[in-house]
């Protein structure tokens, strides 16, 4: 019997029928066709960090990601590098940063694989810069019937829209190229501001800055903001030491014990969130973008993030707080705020419109007491787009209303797995059968 698949926050577990990790996009092809010899649903994961059950492979055959780690080459003429699907960000980040390179733009952390990372959207904030899928330039992928296929914006560009972000539903990735650039500094002003200053300020904190972000913590009125922007240098990178004690022991170590301490007594949180809030002080450092942009996160919680749309979120921001402070919740974990610029592909959560993204958490065991019920109220009410890999109940009917192209995703999939070789519950919910 195969083991139990956990997820990164415990919430979702799986028991795969097999479990396989090819080595090459050769045995991947096989693995396909093997399992539709069997009739068995195929189910690629990542590093299991999406919340949702996306990734879940209960009855199907599991492939891992492991053995499919390999680097295919940089190219510096087209701006490129081209890395097979099961590579971590980690590693992505340092090869790039040895060859003097970077990608543009990511998320808060660099543990996920790269095809699990781009087929939920994941994204970091940016003005002019969107999620890691929107970076892609050319994808290989094997599909249902175990034929490689090759696509980019000029080689079948139908099935290049919809397999950059394709919620692992129209194959299984071997190999992604991603735009690159010459590696350069980002330097971070971190600052605590008010939570009506920083509203009042949005527009033009969101224009002047490449990326900024901000926590509101609840049952506070207060907020830590961050900007990070292009610097010619000189680096100057926080001390090891300090680096380690605020990103690593305070938001790590100790971030777990006042969690822990909320969860026991939730009467505490409020005392909690009002210390906490005034714990994170002003700093800059200077360093290379994949430190700025990512830090190690430790503390397990599961998350709820919806994107909605650019003009509205001042106002949804503010009725978050007003919903907050009418209810009894006690949120120990801060709402993260960040920004997404218009994009094209088909199941982006930016799709067509300027996002701005807003996500909540409960630390891991907290009774959720109507918080995320809530807030999804609040976030569709304004035609929010969940994240594909974060907490949400929407389904298809839903999510077709918000998405311009939802139909045409689902039309390229009838096309490429009309036997939903790929399918788990979670996708027969959010793109019906
Ligand atoms: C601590 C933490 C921090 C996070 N920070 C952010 C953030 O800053 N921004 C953000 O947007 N999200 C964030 N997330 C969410 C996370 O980035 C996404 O859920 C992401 O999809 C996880 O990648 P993974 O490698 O773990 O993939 P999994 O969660 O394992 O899989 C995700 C999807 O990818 C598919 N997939 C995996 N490999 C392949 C393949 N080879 N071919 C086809 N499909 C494939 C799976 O089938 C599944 O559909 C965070 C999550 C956690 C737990």
């Amino acid at each position: 019997m195969t083991e139990v698949w956990r997820n990164w926050a415990g919430n979702q577990s799986a028991r795969p029928a097999q479990v396989t990790a090819p080595g090459s996009v050769e045995e991947l092809a096989a693995t396909i066709k093997a399992a539709a010899e069997a009739d068995r649903p195929v189910k690629a994961v990542g590093s299991g960090h999406s919340f949702t059950a996306i990734a879940a492979a209960g009855d199907a055959v599991m492939v891992r990601p492991d053995r499919l780690t390999a680097v295919r080459g940089i190219d510096r003429a087209a701006g490129t590098v081209t890395v097979e699907s099961g590579l971590p960000l980690h590693r992505l980040n340092r090869l790039l940063a040895a060859a003097d390179l970077s990608l543009t733009n990511m998320g808060d952390i660099e543990v996920q694989t790269v095809a699990g990372a781009t087929s939920t959207g994941t994204h970091g904030t940016g003005r002019d810069s969107g999620s890691l899928a929107a970076q892609i330039r050319a994808v290989e992928i094997v599909l249902a019937d175990g034929s490689v296929q090759t696509c980019s914006a000029t080689e079948n560009p139908e099935l290049f829209q919809g397999a950059r972000l394709g919620l692992g539903a129209l194959g299984v990735i071997s190999a992604l190229t991603f735009a690159v650039e010459p590696m350069f500094l980002l330097s971070a002003h971190e600052k605590p501001m008010g939570f009506d200053e920083v509203l009042g300020d949005f527009d033009e904190l969101t224009a002047v800055n490449e990326h900024f972000e901000f926590y509101w913590f609840p049952h506070t009125d207060r907020c830590s903001t961050k900007r990070n922007n292009r610097s010619q240098g000189p680096a100057a990178p926080l001390p090891k030491f300090k680096a380690w004690l605020d990103d690593d022991f305070v938001s790590n170590t100790v971030w777990e014990g006042v969690c822990r301490v909320g969860r026991t007594f939730p009467g505490s949180i409020p005392t909690i969130a009002q210390v906490a809030s005034r714990a994170w002080s002003e700093r800059r450092f200077t360093d290379q973008a994949y430190r700025v942009y990512t830090s190690p996160r430790k503390v397990r919680f599961v998350e709820m993030e919806y994107a909605v749309p650019r003009e509205a979120a001042t106002t949804v921001l503010r009725e978050l707080k007003a919903l907050v402070e009418r209810s009894d919740w006690r949120i120990s974990f801060p709402v993260e705020v960040r920004t997404a610029p218009a994009d094209d592909l088909w199941l982006s959560t930016a799709n067509g419109r300027d996002s701005v993204y807003i996500a909540v958490h409960l630390y891991r065991g907290t009774r959720e007491l109507g918080y995320f019920t809530e807030v999804e109220k609040l976030m569709t009410a304004h035609r929010g787009r969940p994240h594909w890999g974060k907490l949400h109940t929407r389904d298809a009917e839903y999510l077709s209303s918000v998405y311009p192209h939802f139909g045409d995703f689902t039309a390229l999939r009838d096309k490429v797995d009309p036997e939903r070789r790929f399918a788990n519950d979670y996708l027969r919910r959010v793109l019906g059968a």
